[in-house]
């Protein structure tokens, strides 16, 4: 649901599965009382800041909100705040044409993320142009397949999709263990049911806790049963799978990468729903830098990195 200015509403946000912390309801009482915390009184404690990205800046303004009198943002960048958030432009007179050269997608479920974007009312409301929402070409072993804009991937990744979204939608049985469908354990998030949530989680950590993301697929798609009825074949399913990805684009970059680590992701909605800052992401912390409060953060200062 996306409110007039055309920023996402918090309704999208739930625990995540590593924290199980109700982070929006979090958020939603600080905008009542205009910050996440207050002092009873003002807080004449000098304060440093090491890095002006998002997370220094936002950490400098709910330092000032919460009554801290003097905070100092030491930032390494002579010339710029905000860090990974970099929108560079090519040309002033055409500010529409943006290259995101850090972050660019940003799914709903980054409830703290939205908080800040919706404060500053900036424009949430465009899907990140994802492989398959708008056309697409996927190239594999040097042939490239085109893949419509709202239309299924190409055949030749039928198989490896129908399989995980199989998996995704009714889980699998490993080592003699039925794990419950990871949008299951999303629903449990969304709807409180924290204990649930953790519970079928655990059975993950249980049975993928030492696996990267390609070990687990082996183990998940060469199983007796696997997800979508058909067995993926070593090594061209793999390969094709990675190449198509879970939504994002290819991730056979990250098959190394712990497999729990992917399904965090996944259960946490991160893939989910991406939007796009038409603007650029920068104007967030562009607007931080920009504002009132800012002014009392002493001017940035130039520190000397140590390798
Ligand atoms: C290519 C790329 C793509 C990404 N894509 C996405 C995405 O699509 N969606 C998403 O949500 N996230 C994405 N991210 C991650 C996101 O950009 C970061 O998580 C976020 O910007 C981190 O903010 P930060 O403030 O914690 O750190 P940073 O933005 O890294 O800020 C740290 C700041 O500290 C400064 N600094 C470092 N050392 C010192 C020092 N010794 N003294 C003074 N200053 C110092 C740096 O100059 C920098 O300004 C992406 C990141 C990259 C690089």
């Amino acid at each position: 649901m996306t409110t007039e200015a055309g920023c996402f509403s918090q309704d999208h946000a739930f625990p995540f599965i590593d924290t199980l912390f109700d982070y929006s309801s979090f958020l939603a009482n600080a905008k009542l009382k205009g910050g996440i915390g207050h002092f009873q009184h003002v807080c004449h404690e000098r304060v440093a800041i090491v890095g002006a990205g998002l997370s220094g800046m936002v950490a400098a303004r709910e330092l000032l909100k919460a009554g801290v009198e003097n905070v100092t943002l030491f930032e390494a960048n002579p010339i710029r705040n905000g860090g990974r958030l970099l929108s560079q432009r090519f040309d002033a007179n055409m500010p529409e044409y943006i290259a995101e050269m850090g972050a660019m997608r940003f799914p709903p479920s980054e409830v703290g993320l939205f908080h800040y974007l919706n404060e500053f009312n900036i424009d949430t409301a465009s899907v990140f142009p994802e492989p398959g929402i708008v056309d697409t070409e996927i190239h594999f072993q040097g042939e490239a397949h085109k893949w419509l804009a709202g239309m299924a991937p190409p055949s030749l990744f039928s198989r490896v999709d129908r399989g995980w979204r199989c998996f995704l939608k009714e889980g699998v049985t490993v080592e003699g263990k039925q794990l419950q469908a990871p949008v299951s354990i999303t629903q449990a998030l969304k709807e409180g049911r924290l204990a649930d949530a953790k519970e079928s989680w655990q059975q993950y950590l249980d049975i993928f806790g030492d696996n990267c993301f390609y070990s687990a697929l082996v183990k998940i798609f060469t199983s007796a049963n696997p997800p979508g009825g058909e067995l993926w074949q070593k090594p061209d399913d793999f390969a094709l799978f990675g190449s198509l990805g879970i939504g994002s684009g290819g991730f056979q970059p990250v098959y190394r990468a712990a497999f729990i680590e992917i399904m965090q992701l996944v259960v946490n909605g991160l893939e989910d729903d991406q939007r796009l800052v038409p603007a650029g992401i920068e104007t967030l912390t562009d607007n931080m830098s920009s504002e009132k409060l800012h002014e009392r953060v002493s001017t940035p200062v130039l520190v000397p990195r140590t390798f």
